[in-house]
This record gives structure tokens, sequence and C-alpha cells, in this order.
């Protein structure tokens, strides 16, 4: 059933702005956009849909495919952090961000999420977007795409209470089909890098392990907080501003742990670097070696791998993948694997095997590609 025939369902009559943001896979440049580094992620084809209809009220009703049931509601004068269930949160929270001087009326909303939900593609994100990205369209507001990011991200770090970084909100918002979108986490200054694999017979493969992640939980606040000590003891805003000879320099100032999740953040800007020369050279097979060393370091350096992503990574590897590595905030959610398009399905069964081997959960597996960034998909 089309999203606006749900709408209707629910709402009793037909939904007149439709809009769509994707979630993301983040080819290289993980747990750095905390640290002011450069990321480089791209949209996937999955959407976080969302239909809407104005009321003339300043109520919020929100309903969601993959909430079943549940309304709930809000009002725009009287929204607070932490209101209504975790899930309407990651809505009302780009209401509350963006403030009822510029939301002036209320709506009825339907979400629903192509995106898997907690995945580690960033399905909160995407949500966020489609919210942002249609209000904006409907009242004509003009704001820019890296100030909708802004709002979003406030949304969820607030409203939500997760301490998320910009880039999720960013390349759902400013993603173009066949390119990557290399972003300036500091500034949101931002260029895209064509990246068409297909074109090359190539694929990104997204195994997604799924292990349930939770950011709110402590690990990703506990990385964050060791990038920041490492940060404050070195003198600099953020990591950015060190450089790898530098930091090697003054190692015995840090504690062991802060300096292996710092270490972590600052090769992980380098391979950044490395990595868009490599796709400027369609150096594939360096871009592979770039995403496996990434995967050791949040392995070994950051922890934040599980035993599940670690097989997936492995054996991807084993069989034939040019490089892979773990995507996201870790403990779970989804791998990405650099392959040969006609070596899929046997990768595919070899990592489903591995996982019956070691007792783990089916994982399931999609191919990612280079897609568009948030948009209006029907106006009535
Ligand atoms: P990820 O962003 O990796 O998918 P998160 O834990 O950050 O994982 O965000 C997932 C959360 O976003 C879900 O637990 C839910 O609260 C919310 N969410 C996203 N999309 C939807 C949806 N369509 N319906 C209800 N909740 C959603
Ligand atoms: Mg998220």
């Amino acid at each position: 059933m089309e999203i606006s025939e749900k709408f209707n369902e629910v709402f009793g009559y037909s939904p007149e702005l439709i809009s769509a943001a994707p979630g993301r896979v983040n080819l290289i440049g993980e747990h750095v956009d905390y640290n002011g580094g450069d990321v480089l992620p791209f949209a996937i084809s999955q959407n976080s849909l969302a239909a809407f209809g104005a009321r003339s009220d300043s109520k919020i009703r929100i309903a969601s495919q993959q909430k079943p049931g549940e309304i709930i509601q809000g009002d725009i004068h009287i929204l607070t952090p932490l209101y209504g269930q975790l899930w309407s949160r990651y809505v009302l929270g780009v209401f509350w961000a963006l403030g009822d001087s510029r939301v002036t009326n209320g709506f009825d909303i339907y979400i629903d999420s192509q995106v898997p939900i907690g995945a580690g593609l960033s399905s909160s994100a995407a949500l966020e977007s489609s919210i942002a990205y249609a209000l904006n369209h409907f009242f004509h507001w003009n704001l820019s795409l890296p100030e909708l990011a802004r709002f979003c991200q406030k949304a969820e770090n607030d409203f939500v209470g997760v301490p998320c970084g910009i880039m999720d909100q960013a390349v759902s918002l400013m993603a173009e089909e066949g390119a990557a979108l290399l972003l300036d986490t500091r500034t949101l200054a931002s260029t895209h890098i064509p990246f068409d694999l297909s074109k090359d017979g190539l694929e990104l493969l997204v195994i997604d392990t799924q292990v349930h992640h939770d950011l709110i939980d402590g690990g990703y606040a506990e990385r964050r907080n060791s990038c920041e000590k490492a940060a404050e003891i070195l003198g600099v805003k953020t990591l950015r501003e060190i450089s790898a000879e530098d930091f090697e320099r003054r190692k015995s100032e840090l504690d062991k742990t802060t300096y292996l999740r710092a270490h972590h953040a600052i090769t992980e800007i380098v391979r950044t670097e490395l990595a868009v020369q490599a796709l400027g050279n369609k150096d594939y097979v360096a871009l592979g070696n770039l995403l496996t060393q990434t995967h050791i370091s949040l392995r070994d350096e950051f922890t934040v791998s599980c035993p599940e992503l670690n097989c997936a990574v492995d054996v991807a590897i084993a069989h034939g993948a040019l490089g892979a590595r773990m995507i996201g905030g870790g403990y779970g959610g989804s791998a990405i694997a650099l392959i040969q398009a006609g070596e899929r399905v046997s990768i595919e069964g070899e990592i489903s095997t591995a996982f019956r081997d070691q007792g783990f959960i089916e994982p399931r597996f999609f191919a990612a590609l280079p897609s568009a960034g948030a948009r209006i998909i029907e106006q009535r």
C-alpha cells in the first residue's frame, strides 16, 4: 500500500505533501565527525518516507508503519525535550528545534522507513531529515541544507537525547546520486566525489548483522569523551588540529586507553584523505585496503566492533572482497565490503554459512548504491 493510502487509513483524509530522505553508508571517516575530521558518506537508495497533512490548529499527530496502532500526540507550542515515546521524539524534536516561531501550524504525519532500523544505516537521521526538509518546503523558509542538518542534529542531541555528530543528517539532506559526499564536519563545506561503482564492475555489499546497537547506552559517549579528553590534554580544539607526527611525539602525556582512542581518530582522518585520492585515481585496491585498515583500527584501538562484525569482515576478505569494515557506531549493526559485482552471491553464501557455524543470527544483505538526498516526492 502506498504511504498516502496508509495516511488516509489513519487520519481519514489524503496527505498534501510526501517527502523522502535516505539512510547512509559512511564509506570511510568513522568516529571522526565529532573530532572535526572529514567524512566520506553516501546516501543509499532506501528512504524514510513522511506524509503530511497540515492542520488548522497547533496539534501534531504522528503514526508510523513500523509502530502499528500507536498515534503520538503533541502540540507545537508545548514541546519539551524527552517528550513522548522514544520513536516519536525524532519527529517532535525537529519541530522543537525549528521552533514555533517558524512552524506556525500543526500537522498529521505518517512515517514509513525503508531504511532498516537500528542497523547502523541511520534510519534516525533519515527520519529527521524527511521532516525538516518537508517543513522547509511547506513554509518556504529557504533554509540551506546544512542549516537543516544542524536543526536535525539539535533535535537528536537535545530532544531525543542521543549525542550524535552531524554527518548522518548532512548526508541524508545533501547527497547526490552517483557520488559520495566529502564533508568537513566543522564547517559543513562539502564536495561531491564521483563514486559510481557499477560502472567499474564493483559493488558495495552491506551486511546487516541484525545485532541491535543502541547509541543511548554508554559506549559511544565514552569514546567521544576519550577523544575530547585527548584534545584537551594536547591543547587543541579537536583532534583534527594535531598532526599524526606531533601526536606521536606527545604520546606519553596520554594514558593508554585515551591514546588508543585518539590514535584511531587521527589515523582515520588521514585514511579518509587517502581514500579521496584513491577514488580520484579509481584505485579500488587502495580503497579496499584503507577500508580494512579502518576496521582493524575500530576493532583493536577504538574497540567498538563485535564478533558478528568481525566475522562478516574476515569472511568477506577471505573470499575475494577488496576490503571490508564495520560501519556506524559499533557493537552491531552493519559491515560493508567492496566486492567484484560477480562475486556477490558466493560472498553472501560464505558469510551466511560462517554465521550459522558460529551460532549467530542470520545476516541480511543488500547492495548499496550512491543515491540522491532528501526531496519532495509528491505534492497536491
Ligand atoms: P539507526 O539510526 O542506525 O537506524 P538509531 O538507534 O539511531 O539507529 O535510530 C533508530 C530509532 O529511530 C528507532 O529505535 C526509532 O526510535 C526511530 N525510528 C526511525 N525510523 C522510524 C520509523 N519509521 N518509525 C518509528 N521509529 C523510527
Ligand atoms: Mg541513528
